[in-house]
């Protein structure tokens, strides 16, 4: 049979996995990234990166365009090679492994199908070129494809099935070897919204059920933050931060984790005080607020987040409010997004939920606009 394929495809299991490894769930490997570097000549794509992954954890590496992303599921496939440092799976260096000899499962953007084969033969391939007898073979296959409700569509070619369907088809075909370790990139970034929404769940649902580790990579936040246990945020071939999306979204490190993740305000103030727990804090407008001190914080001026959902608009002045001008105000359906301007020429996003009787501010109206104690996070 001859096949025709766009881009190449790794048999996940390897060429030596053995039927009793994939015939159950288990846990995923452990990863250690230590001090990984890669350069394309002087340019540095991979800079001294440390990440550690527990067994069965689902990660994701979210960064803008170039931040090195993919460059590092590469080094972790084994389809670059490292210039400095190490990467050890459950333990052991992985760096003199051949991809095949990895043993991961791998999704790509282009779902890299076999035109030629089924939808059954393109999942059972893996188990094919492992030796798996067709037993075997046939029950995982049919196992697989359950899962990721492609049941009916066995005896299908690729051209008959739209391109979320190509999609799974791609995941079961990765999976169908329960590999330790699953390497997505940007699988659902040709996909529309809808469709990538509904695919998010099914892989982290599937994240759940097989008990892989999943390195998912992804620029989209939202898509991040709906499917991590954690997200390495990158930059400039860099981890800058990796938490829990809560955390991330909460609590990033610095100014370019807030405003990567999310809609942000990045309010300056300055310290006029401290008080216990709390800083004292004053705008460029000359109104004082608190905000929860940071651990370590340098210098008298700071910047402080407050996401838009936690800023509250009111048409009366109260303790620590500041006044502004509406300068815009939308209606989105579930909710309103409102943009206000400060004296100092600042302006602050809104966002708060639709409800009824609610009316849109008028642009040019006179509001005044608060925030909890705790809704401001101070950036170090
Ligand atoms: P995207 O989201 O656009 O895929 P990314 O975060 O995955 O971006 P990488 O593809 O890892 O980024 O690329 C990181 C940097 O390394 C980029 O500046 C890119 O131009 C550069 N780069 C990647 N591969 C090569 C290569 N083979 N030769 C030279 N430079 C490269």
């Amino acid at each position: 049979m001859t096949l025709k394929l766009a881009d190449p495809v790794v048999v996940p299991g390897g060429a030596d996995a053995r039927c009793d490894d994939v015939s159950r769930a288990g846990i995923g490997s452990g990863i250690t990234i230590e001090n990984v570097t890669k350069r394309y000549g002087a340019f540095v794509a991979a800079d001294r990166i440390c990440l550690d992954i527990q067994p069965g954890e689902f990660v994701t590496l979210l960064g803008p365009s170039g931040s090195g992303k993919t460059t590092l599921l590469n080094l972790l496939a084994g389809f670059q090679r490292v210039d400095g440092g190490e990467i050890r799976v459950d333990g052991k260096p992985i760096q003199n492994v051949p991809v095949h000899k990895r043993g991961f499962g791998m999704v790509f953007q282009s779902y890299a199908l076999f035109p030629n084969m089924t939808v059954a033969q393109n999942v059972s391939f893996p188990m094919r070129m492992a030796g798996i007898s067709r037993a075997d073979s046939d029950r995982r296959v049919a196992e697989t494809l359950e899962m990721m409700q492609l049941s009916d569509s066995a005896a299908k070619m690729p051209s008959e099935m739209s391109g979320g369907q190509q999609q799974r088809v791609a995941i079961a075909r990765s999976i169908v070897m329960r590999p330790k370790v699953v390497l997505m990139d940007e699988p659902l970034s040709a996909l529309d919204r809808r469709l990538r929404e509904s695919i998010q769940m099914e892989i982290r649902d599937l994240h759940r059920t097989i008990g892989s580790t999943f390195l998912f990579v992804t620029h989209d936040q939202s898509e991040a933050l709906t499917m991590s246990d954690r997200i390495a945020v990158m930059d400039a071939g860099r981890i800058i931060q990796v938490d829990r999306p809560e955390t991330i979204y909460r609590q990033p490190c610095n100014r370019f984790v807030a405003g990567f993740v999310g809609e942000s305000n990045l309010i300056d103030a300055e310290i006029v005080r401290r008080e216990g727990a709390a800083l004292v804090l004053r705008t460029k407008t000359g109104h004082t607020f608190r905000s929860p001190a940071p651990e370590e914080v340098s210098g008298r001026n700071v910047t402080v987040l407050v996401r838009p959902e936690r800023l509250i608009l009111s048409d009366m002045p109260g303790q620590e409010s500041i006044p502004a001008r509406v300068k815009s105000a939308l209606f989105l359906g579930e909710i309103l997004r409102i943009e206000v301007t400060l004296d100092s020429g600042e302006t602050l996003l809104v966002r708060c939920s639709d409800s009824a009787g609610q009316t849109l501010p008028a642009p040019g109206s006179m509001v005044h606009v608060s925030w909890g104690m705790s809704d401001g996070w101070v950036l170090a």
